[in-house]
């Protein structure tokens, strides 16, 4: 399965990820990672850090490029979630072109519908455990012991420095000028599913299985298509 997951900050897209690697072995690419791929010095991390360290935004050149390097190695094997990547239209038709390049075809684009008003108290909420990266929330998802993972027993976590109630709107903002008409670029190309992501983590997970499923199934009738004509051909040979 090749996906990506669409939403504003806080609307589930890191939670969903998670669970989908777990359940489907997905592999999850966040713009967390490819920092975290800066930080590591790959040699694709290192151009890109040149760009930041000279104070200019990574070019959707690199970072197309950083995700290619990521879809082709093992890791991705039985498929990825693009996590709130793209962000912009431009990137959603340099990774069309990157795609195509590489012979690679979206299964879905899944687009977590959210109520903005709610989104402060998720995101002022959140945190992370530095040692796995699993997310809680402060009161949606709380650790179940004080202090430690549920996941790895870790007990360090940290918190994003722009996840406060006062940067939200910002970021919104952002969201809805530049990723929102994202979800169109795809529409166009009837490929987004619209999961609401207002209700329980467990009744979004079984939302984005049966969109899964119904991608899965039509995958299948279309190949299943692709062999029957194959044979009536051969027959015409
Ligand atoms: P995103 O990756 O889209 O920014 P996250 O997955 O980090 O969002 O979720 C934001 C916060 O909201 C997290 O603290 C998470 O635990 C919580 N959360 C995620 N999904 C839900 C949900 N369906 N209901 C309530 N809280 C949720
Ligand atoms: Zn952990």
């Amino acid at each position: 399965m090749k996906l990506i997951l669409l939403g504003p900050p806080g609307a589930g897209k890191g939670t969903q990820s998670r669970l989908l690697e777990a359940r489907y072995g997905l592999a999850q690419i966040s713009g967390d990672m490819l920092r975290a791929e800066v930080r590591a010095g790959s040699p694709i991390g290192l151009e890109a850090r040149s760009v930041m360290e000279a104070g200019k935004l990574v070019s959707d050149d690199i970072l197309i490029r950083m995700i290619a390097a990521r879809i082709n190695a093992r890791e991705c094997a039985k498929g990825f979630i693009l996590d709130g990547i793209p962000r912009t239209t431009l990137q959603a038709q340099a990774l069309d072109e990157m795609l195509h390049d590489h012979e690679i075809e979206l299964d879905a684009v899944i687009e977590l519908t959210v109520n903005a008003s709610e989104l402060a108290g998720r995101i002022a909420g959140r945190f992370t455990c530095a040692g796995c990266g699993e997310g809680y929330h402060d009161s949606f998802r709380p650790l179940a012991q004080a202090g430690i993972c549920d996941a790895c027993s870790g007990t360090e976590f940290v918190r994003r420095s722009d996840d406060t109630a006062e940067a939200v709107h910002a970021r919104l903002e952002v969201y809805a000028a530049q990723t929102a008409p994202v979800a169109a670029h795809y529409r166009a190309q009837r490929r987004l599913y619209s999961v609401d992501g207002m209700a329980s983590m467990a009744d979004v997970e079984t939302h984005i299985e049966a969109v899964l499923r119904r991608v899965d199934r039509a995958g299948s009738r279309a190949s299943a298509l692709a062999t029957a004509v194959t044979l009536t051909r051969c027959r015409d040979d």
